[in-house]
């Protein structure tokens, strides 16, 4: 329904409902005004009823007055009954014409007698208009009323008769007449005439019929106010109602109905603009609230841009931030070592750059950590990253005043000095640092101390590049290392041509390795009693003999090919057993020279195990020979490699005693049956001609049951020496040099 259909409907029943309303109001009033009107007709028309009822009342008891006095005087005279009749008549207010006294039916008497003598001695019971009535009073003995009733002495009147009864017998009738005009008038009913429709009624009591005795309208009146007067038997009806109908059509009627219909009509109007006004409002109230809604959408859209801005920048923020504390830290990681924030190489380029840019001088000492390789081996490299920290927190602290401390990489460090390079002032340095490192460093499972080799150079005396001057710390360090380790060297010259010589002969030795022109010399060693050759030591050469095993071996050691080197020795004794005992030669063992880095390498002892099982050669016929270097680090586990060693059958002999720390503690927990005594040492005791001390030595060794051999015996008088002090074995040039493995077949054929 289209919006203003729906307006104009709602506001047209709202309208006729008002109107409705006043309708019906104003027939209530309407109404209520015929009502009234009935009202006040039924009051008069009962006044006139009243009226009517009193007059034939009166005439009743008029009749009723003769008849007593007939009864009590039943032989009056006409004088007599003139007298009372005319008492009677007087007081009946000039109604009545006439009042008769009829025997049986016949008229007898009657007054005022001169107007109506001619009725007398008539028999009524034969008169065609009062026949009727007559013989009903007579035979019924009951009062009767008629009217209108047309006089036989002329006129219109209203009968009214009763039966007169002498003792108990019917004797005739009185009856009273009065005039209907009269009595009209006397009613008061003639006044309600000239307003009204009046008609009167009368039932004919002896056959029902109804007839007009008065009326001033033809018609039947359609709703007349309606009055009963009883008479007798019979009754009388008084209908009446106004000329023009009834009429409620009052000013208040018009009021209502008027203000009624424009009230329907103004609220019609009104309600139709209320409406409008309304549906205007609902419209105005939903684009208010879309508008609102949008507004809020647009407002939340707005609160979650700046949120999303806010976060944004936020993370803008965090993100430059982020940026710049990567920066920060890529800035870090450049000149930083990062396993122990010392600056690193690059840093240091940079800073000798600057330094050398300025034109100062100044120092850098170059540290390497000693053994560093074989902890880093056998400990692991957490334990080794550990030591590396250590270090590098001692270094730092040192690093003060003019001196800057930079880590290379692996286990070397610098420190560098900015300012005139006082030898004095490097030299406290160096033994701060050594010293610092002694009780600086807590590193446990470390049976000695974290030592560090030095090498120092200047500038510019010693170089005025990065390059040069690191080329020759590098050796300067190197000699230190080669010097016995835990030491500073202040670069010289001459070191230079050492360096260049270990790179000579470890180009060398990979080279013989490789060449397979690597050979063993068998050294015999014989018992001092009776120069009987005991055992073979095997000794290493290479190539063409040029470089001694004294300067091979280290470098061997330094650069790792001993592992190789070493491996390639035990193949080649236990073959050279092989080949000897296939030679039907009566085997003697030989001793096999082990580095410490072949006992932490462990694989040594399966090889030699595989080897001799291959070879079918007992175990007896092998030694090994180890120093006192192989307590340095990992003491545990090399004296395990040992003891299974020894467990296996193969006797241990510890080698260069007297050249190191030479404690005779540890002889009582290193696994070995004998003890070699080292050259230097022996001429050491010799040369001072502390016989005595090597005999309570010897006599030490024995006691822990083993025995001790001497090398480098190059004189009888040594040897005899030795042999008397009880020195068990001797090894030397006096009985013989290293020899080929077949001339020592033909000592063993010998
Ligand atoms: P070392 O084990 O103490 O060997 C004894 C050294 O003394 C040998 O030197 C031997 O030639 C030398 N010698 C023997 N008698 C005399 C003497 O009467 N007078 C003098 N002056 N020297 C004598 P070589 O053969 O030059 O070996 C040097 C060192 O190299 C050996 O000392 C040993 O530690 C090492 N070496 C040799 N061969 C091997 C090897 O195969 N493996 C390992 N790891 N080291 C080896
Ligand atoms: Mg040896
Ligand atoms: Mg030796």
């Amino acid at each position: 329904m289209s919006r203003g259909l729906r307006k104009n409907l709602i506001s047209l029943a709202v309208a006729l409902m008002i109107l409705a309303g006043a309708m019906f109001t104003a027939s209530v009033e309407y109404r209520s005004n015929v009502s009234q009107q009935k009202q006040d007709l039924e009051d008069s028309l009962e006044v006139v009823k009243s009226n009517w009822e009193n007059i034939i009342e009166a005439r009743v008891l008029g009749l009723k007055g003769l008849i007593s006095y007939v009864e009590l005087h039943p032989n009056f005279t006409q004088q007599e009954y003139e007298a009372f009749a005319k008492g009677l008549y007087e007081s009946q207010n000039q109604i009545v014409t006439n009042i008769a006294l009829l025997k049986d039916t016949t008229v007898t008497y009657v007054y005022p007698y001169n107007i109506n003598r001619l009725a007398i001695g008539r028999d009524l019971a034969l008169e065609e208009g009062q026949r009727n009535f007559i013989r009903y009073t007579k035979n019924t003995r009951k009062s009767i009323m008629d009217a209108p009733v047309e006089l036989i002495q002329g006129g219109v009147g209203i009968v009214v008769r009763s039966p007169l009864m002498m003792e108990g017998e019917y004797w005739g009738q009185v009856s009273f007449v009065f005039d209907y005009y009269a009595a009209l008038q006397t009613t008061g009913m003639l006044d309600l005439d000239r307003e009204n429709r009046i008609q009167l009624t009368f039932i004919n009591p002896l056959n029902g019929k109804l007839k007009t005795v008065w009326s001033n309208y033809e018609e039947p009146l359609t709703d007349p106010v309606i009055k009963s007067i009883r008479l007798y038997d019979t009754s009388m009806k008084l209908y009446g109602m106004p000329k023009e109908g009834w009429n409620g059509l009052s000013q208040l009627f018009y009021f209502i109905l008027i203000t009624g219909l424009l009230l329907s009509v103004a609220s019609f109007f009104a309600l139709r603009q209320l409406i409008t006004v309304k549906d205007q409002l609902q419209e105005n109230q939903l684009t208010i609230r879309e508008a609102n809604e949008r507004l809020q959408n647009a407002n939340d859209e707005l609160e979650a841009t700046i949120h999303q801005l806010v976060a944004s920048e936020k993370g803008l923020k965090e993100q430059y931030q982020e940026i710049k504390k990567q920066e920060e830290t890529i800035q870090f990681m450049a000149e930083r070592d990062p396993l122990t924030e010392l600056y690193n190489r690059r840093k240091m380029v940079e800073v000798l750059k600057d330094i050398f840019q300025s034109g100062d001088s100044g120092a850098m000492l170059l540290l390497d950590i000693d053994n560093f390789k074989d902890i880093n081996d056998s400990q692991g490299h957490v334990f080794g990253d550990r030591v590396l920290r250590e270090v590098a927190e001692v270094l730092l602290e040192s690093a003060r005043d003019n001196w800057s401390v930079f880590r290379l990489g692996g286990d070397e460090f610098v420190l560098l000095y900015q300012g005139e390079p006082d030898l004095k002032l490097i030299e406290e340095k160096t033994e701060e640092i050594r010293r610092e490192l002694i009780v600086g460093t807590k590193v446990e499972h470390l049976m000695n101390h974290i030592t560090v080799s030095i090498g120092v150079v200047r500038f510019p005396r010693d170089g005025y590049t990065m390059e040069e001057l690191m080329i020759r710390a590098d050796i300067a360090m190197y000699t230190a290392k080669r010097a016995g380790k835990n030491q500073c060297q202040l670069f010289r010259e001459e070191m230079i041509q050492d360096f260049e010589r270990k790179i000579h002969i470890e180009r060398q030795l990979r080279k013989s390795l490789e060449e397979q022109s690597l050979y063993l010399l068998y050294q015999p060693v014989v018992t001092a009693e009776t120069g009987e050759i005991r055992y073979f030591e095997a000794l290493l050469r290479m190539g063409d003999n040029s470089i001694s095993p004294g300067e091979f071996i280290p470098v061997a050691e330094e650069s790792g090919l001993i592992l190789p080197v070493g491996e390639w020795v035990i193949r080649r004794v236990v073959q050279q057993l092989k080949e000897w005992e296939e030679a039907g030669l009566s085997l003697r063992p030989v001793a096999i020279n082990i580095s410490p880095r072949q006992v932490r390498g462990k694989s040594f002892a399966a090889l030699l195990h595989q080897e001799l099982e291959r070879n079918q050669i007992s175990t007896e016929f092998i030694e090994v020979e180890i120093t006192e270097t192989v307590l340095l680090e990992g003491v545990d586990e090399n004296i395990q490699v040992l003891e299974d060693l020894r467990n296996r059958g193969i006797s241990i002999a510890l080698d260069d005693f007297g050249t190191g720390y030479s404690s005779l503690n540890y002889l009582t927990y290193l696994p070995v049956s004998k003890i070699k005594l080292d050259k230097t040492m022996k001429d050491r005791v010799l040369a001072f001609g502390k016989e005595r001390a090597l005999k309570s030595l010897i006599d030490l060794i024995h006691g822990l049951d083993m025995e001790i051999v001497a090398e480098g015996i190059e004189s009888q008088q040594e040897s005899r020496i030795l042999a008397s002090q009880g020195c068990d074995l001797l090894q030397g040039y006096l009985f013989s040099p290293p020899v080929t493995a077949e001339e020592a077949a033909k000592m063993l054929a010998g």
